[in-house]
């Protein structure tokens, strides 16, 4: 069956901003692993009219498939239930094993069992009813000709539990297929060039190519429908093998990577250790290749010299360097890369220098970094000039130093 979904989250609270749709997120993101469209997001206040009217919207739409969140608690104001059962027609009736559940949910958090309690073992007639071990409010699957309504109650722990448990796999049944996504990571390019460069590969019925910027890089992801994850990688590897033959020399790792650990994996290859001379980036380097655990065992020692004087004393930058090159520069970053090699027992060192703004200086615009990878006293430098704020331009510096080094390493024959 071909579903094409409509999400609609319940609750004024969520239109008041008091809290966030986490809700909608999880159940599309979860969709999408199992190969189901979500087309559209839509949040309604607790009120019967503008519900209905939402539903009906969905349906008028196109939409066969509509998964609620919400209003399926004890009180007045929950009628998500009652909205749709009016909707289809469908009387509600007494569900014996949720009001059981519902006993002995109230019984142990010690309540008195209510008549409000009770209204929540009440379901539309006909409905397929899934437990919840959360919680009291049962969920409720209506299959009415073509159409399919999933009711889940809004507290996230409940419903992430039910919709894994139960909808999932009973969706995954429906559709039976899913959708399999590669994601490749680029570096040193920008989303307006890879645009330019693949925009024909855009338009594509059995695929998707789709640019996006993640935190650090350019992720451009790959996606297709398929039965399973063979069929999928099938699917794409010709427009995979296009888009490396065009933007093969942007990518540096495939998937869901973090790029300290790239590199911690390519110095524990080796059993090298590395070491840091940070100026601009003020430690941020060591800081971020420490998220690795284990990071111990490679890591040696980090040295912050932020002003010349230290970048002197600590790394023995030649003073004439600083006054003819000035600080920011390649020569600069080179001499701190070897410093930093000289004063340590570390195969590999990395060192940064650059104008973090908003002011210029030595004569140069906020974003110029130079970075150093010194591996086995042979040295790689690399020009960046990096569009932003102070915390963009530092924090842009620390990836692409680890990106830099990581792919020197990577292409090396040792
Ligand atoms: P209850 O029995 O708790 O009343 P319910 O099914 O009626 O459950 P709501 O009353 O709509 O659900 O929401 C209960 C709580 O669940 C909210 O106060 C909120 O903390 C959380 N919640 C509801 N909807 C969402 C959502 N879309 N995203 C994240 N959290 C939500």
């Amino acid at each position: 069956m071909d579903l094409r979904c409509e999400i609609i989250c319940v609750g004024t609270e969520l239109l008041l901003g008091d809290i966030v749709n986490t809700n909608s997120h999880f159940i599309t993101k979860s969709l999408a692993e199992i190969g189901i469209d979500v087309y559209y997001h839509t949040v309604v206040g607790d009120n019967f009219e503008r519900l209905t009217r939402a539903i009906e919207n969905s349906f008028n739409r196109g939409m066969n498939l509509i998964i609620t969140s919400g209003g399926l608690g004890p009180t007045d104001d929950d009628i998500t239930k009652e909205c749709i059962s009016k909707y289809f027609n469908l009387n509600l009736v007494s569900h014996e094993e949720s009001l059981k559940n519902i006993e002995k949910f109230v019984k142990s958090s010690r309540d008195n069992l209510t008549d409000a309690n009770l209204k929540q073992g009440y379901v539309p007639e006909g409905s397929i009813v899934m437990k919840n071990l959360k919680g009291t409010a049962p969920g409720i699957i209506i299959e009415n000709e073509d159409k399919i309504v999933i009711n889940l109650p809004g507290p996230p722990s409940e419903l992430y539990d039910m919709f894994n448990n139960l909808v999932k796999p009973y969706l995954k049944n429906k559709s039976e297929c899913k959708y399999y996504s590669e994601f490749l990571r680029l570096y040193g390019t920008n989303e307006g060039d890879i645009n330019g460069i693949l925009s024909d590969l855009f338009e594509n019925s059995v695929q998707t190519l789709a640019p996006y910027v993640g935190k650090d890089d350019l992720v451009l992801r790959i996606t297709t429908k398929c039965r399973n994850d063979e069929e999928g990688r099938d699917v794409i590897s010709k427009l995979k093998e296009e888009v490396y033959k065009r933007v093969g020399k942007f990518i540096y790792a495939e998937g869901e990577v973090n790029v300290e650990e790239l590199l911690y994996m390519e110095l524990k290859k080796r059993n090298f250790k590395i070491s840091f001379g940070e100026s601009l980036t003020a430690g941020m380097l060591s800081s971020r290749f420490v998220n690795v655990s284990g990071a111990s065992e490679f890591f040696e020692e980090s040295f912050i010299t932020y002003s010349n004087e230290s970048k002197m004393k600590n790394l023995s930058v030649n003073f004439e360097t600083l006054e003819r090159f000035g600080a920011v520069s390649s020569d600069t970053a080179k001499e701190m890369a070897i410093g930093v090699l000289n004063r340590t027992s570390s195969q590999v060192s990395i060192s940064t220098t650059g104008v973090a703004g908003p002011n210029e200086s030595e004569g140069k615009k906020p974003g110029v970094v130079y970075i150093a990878v010194c591996v086995l006293g042979e040295v790689y430098v690399k020009e960046l000039n990096i569009i932003g704020d102070r915390m963009r331009i530092r924090e842009r510096a620390t990836f692409d130093a680890l990106v830099f080094a990581y792919e020197i390493l990577k292409n090396m024959k040792i």
